[in-house]
């Protein structure tokens, strides 16, 4: 049966197939975002809607939206928000979107929280540095997951450091996080000290460019993905997590496959004990794990 021009449904196939001919990878399902952020329904909802006739305002937006989508402007962007974990953040074009591997890393730290406990005083909760944290996700999640005493938050960006606070409003966490625009701890405070470091730096070689898709390349910050020397930048950030570790504390970072080798004889270089490798969901070596080496 034909959809009834004007319904929900006649602009979601209208739109699906504009999307198509634009060759945008998943044309229905960011329709249905799209549509469902538009209308504050989720998006399940929408199937038991379809008949639901749209509103002129509602339509002109929609086609404003799905004409942004065609552009290649990721849904996350147009609407704003993307589900992290258990949660839901804000986002703009001043942060990266978080990804599904960033969620990986967020679960392995969440299952094994028993054993990061870095002292022997860390009962009251331990202290986390989220280096890098973009819009937070990382760094406002595991604040929600785990025991903790001290979250600190930093970023290059202050952009992106305004974004991670609105998300911290969001969830009533503003008291319990410490915010810095640095680069690396330069900000900091000379005597905070951390029993986890978790970080998902920009680890994308500049040579690999052409290779990033255009939703990426031409909407997301190239602050937060490229780095010209993946060693240098990665020896500065391994030295000063080394230094603002307790003893015994761990660090786990997001990573380039490729790099691996690099990260890990970086690491042992520097002193870090029990390294690593943690695969993702493809199978890709993404994460690093190493740990300060305990008091003597
Ligand atoms: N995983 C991201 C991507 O593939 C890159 C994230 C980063 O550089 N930290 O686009």
């Amino acid at each position: 049966m034909a959809e009834q021009p004007g319904t929900l449904l006649y602009y979601l196939k209208r739109s699906t197939e504009f999307l198509e001919k634009k060759e945008i990878p998943n044309p229905r399902v960011d329709a249905e975002w799209i549509l469902s952020d538009l209308l504050n329904l989720p998006r399940i909802k929408l199937y038991s809607q379809f008949e639901m006739p749209l509103g002129q305002k509602e339509i002109d937006l929609y086609r404003e939206r799905i004409v942004e989508r065609s552009k290649r402007k990721p849904v996350a962007y147009i609407t704003g928000k993307k589900g992290f974990h258990k949660f839901e953040y804000f986002v703009s074009e001043d942060v990266l979107i978080p990804r599904p591997e960033t969620e990986e890393l967020v679960d392995y730290l969440w299952k094994r929280k028993d054993n990061l406990l870095a002292t022997n005083s860390a009962e009251e909760g331990i202290q986390i540095w989220d280096l890098c944290s973009g819009s937070g996700c990382i760094g406002l999640s595991l604040t929600q997951l785990l025991n903790t005493s001290v979250v600190v938050l930093s970023d290059l960006s202050e952009k992106a450091i305004e974004v991670s606070q609105r998300n911290a409003e969001k969830y009533k966490l503003t008291d319990k996080v410490n915010f810095y625009v640095s680069d690396l701890d330069s900000s900091l405070p000379d005597d905070l000290k951390f029993d986890l470091v978790v970080s998902n730096p920009p680890y994308i070689p500049e040579s690999e460019k052409p290779e990033i898709m255009p939703d990426v390349l031409e909407y997301e910050p190239h602050l937060a993905l490229f780095v010209s020397d993946f060693k240098e930048f990665h020896k500065r950030l391994l030295s000063v997590v080394k230094n603002r570790l307790h003893p015994g504390g761990k660090f786990m970072m997001e990573t380039h496959p490729l790099y691996m080798d690099d990260v890990e004889t970086l690491a042992t270089e520097l002193g870090f004990l029990s390294s690593k490798r943690i695969l993702d969901s493809s199978k890709k070596e993404r994460f690093f794990f190493a740990e300060a080496p305990p008091l003597p």
